[in-house]
């Protein structure tokens, strides 16, 4: 039996990047296009989703931007609905739009902390919900072909002061993506969780560049920040035809930052 790997292996996939305006998504996004998938770019901002779709065009790959809020059930229906117009059944999914919240928490407030479960928890279950719902009318019980891929973090296990509601939320996909794997076992459908340690994105750019950044830095054993680049092997192996056994799982990259 093929292992289902070659450097070419997306192919034959269709594959949703949710948050892929910039950042990991967009990385992402790049990534998938160049080993030859067609990639369905979702963001809330077209006009920055069109410079990376043209970009990716450019080099002679399939992709397409789609206008999706991950926190509203009819903008991500709608999302899939064009991406799929565009491309046919999408059979891989990377849950990746996430956001994060400033400062300790005695200065959290309710509206940040909804706001942050709101992306980064109920945006992830929209998007992975309405992918599962498409795949398995798509027969992907018969053909094993769903892919889906949740974007956590270290923090989901690691303690980051001043990260109170982002960790939280991280920790909560890990064990949505683990019950969703064991709930869709039987679907064909492979659900896996990725928690990368940190990389320097919009996210976080002006913390690395701040004292108390560099400081966090120092501490860690290789005192560095991880590249996007470093997920790459495993972000199509989870995406590809060769993890169709491989299912709830979590998976660290963080090259040692979380030890
Ligand atoms: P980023 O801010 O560049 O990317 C986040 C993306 O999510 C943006 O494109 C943003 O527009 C999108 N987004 C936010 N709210 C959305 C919504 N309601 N609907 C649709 N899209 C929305 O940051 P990033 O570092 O590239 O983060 C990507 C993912 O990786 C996040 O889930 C983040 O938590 C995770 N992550 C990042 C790091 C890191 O160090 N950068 C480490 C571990 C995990």
């Amino acid at each position: 039996m093929s292992n289902g790997y070659s450097s070419r292996s997306m192919e034959s996939r269709v594959v949703l990047v949710s948050g892929a305006s910039s950042g990991l998504g967009a990385h992402f996004a790049r990534v998938l296009a160049a080993a030859g998938a067609s990639v369905v770019l979702v963001a809330r901002r077209t006009d920055k989703l069109e410079t990376i779709v043209a970009e990716i065009q450019a080099s002679g790959g399939r992709a397409v931007g789609v206008r999706m809020d991950v926190t509203d059930p009819v903008s991500v229906g709608q999302a899939y609905e064009e991406g799929e117009r565009a491309f046919g059944p999408i059979d891989g999914v990377i849950a990746n739009a996430g956001m994060n919240s400033e400062g300790l928490a005695l200065e959290l407030g309710a509206d940040e902390f909804d706001a942050v479960m709101a992306t980064n928890v109920k945006g992830v279950f929209l998007t992975v919900q309405e992918a599962a719902r498409r795949m398995i009318a798509q027969s992907s019980r018969e053909r094993e072909n769903g892919r889906i891929l949740i974007i956590s973090s270290i923090t989901a296990h690691a303690v980051t002061p001043g990260l109170a509601a982002y960790s939280a939320s991280k920790a909560a996909v890990v064990q949505l993506g683990r019950v969703l794997a064991r709930e869709w076992a039987r679907t064909g459908i492979s659900v896996n969780i990725l928690c990368p340690g940190y990389i320097e994105t919009d996210l976080n750019d002006e913390w690395f560049a701040s004292e108390g950044g560099q400081k966090q830095i120092a501490r860690w054993p290789r005192k560095r920040l991880l590249a996007a680049e470093d997920l790459d092997a495993t972000v199509l192996h989870l995406l590809s035809d060769a993890a169709r056994r491989v299912t709830g799982g979590v998976f660290t990259i963080d090259d040692g930052q979380s030890l």
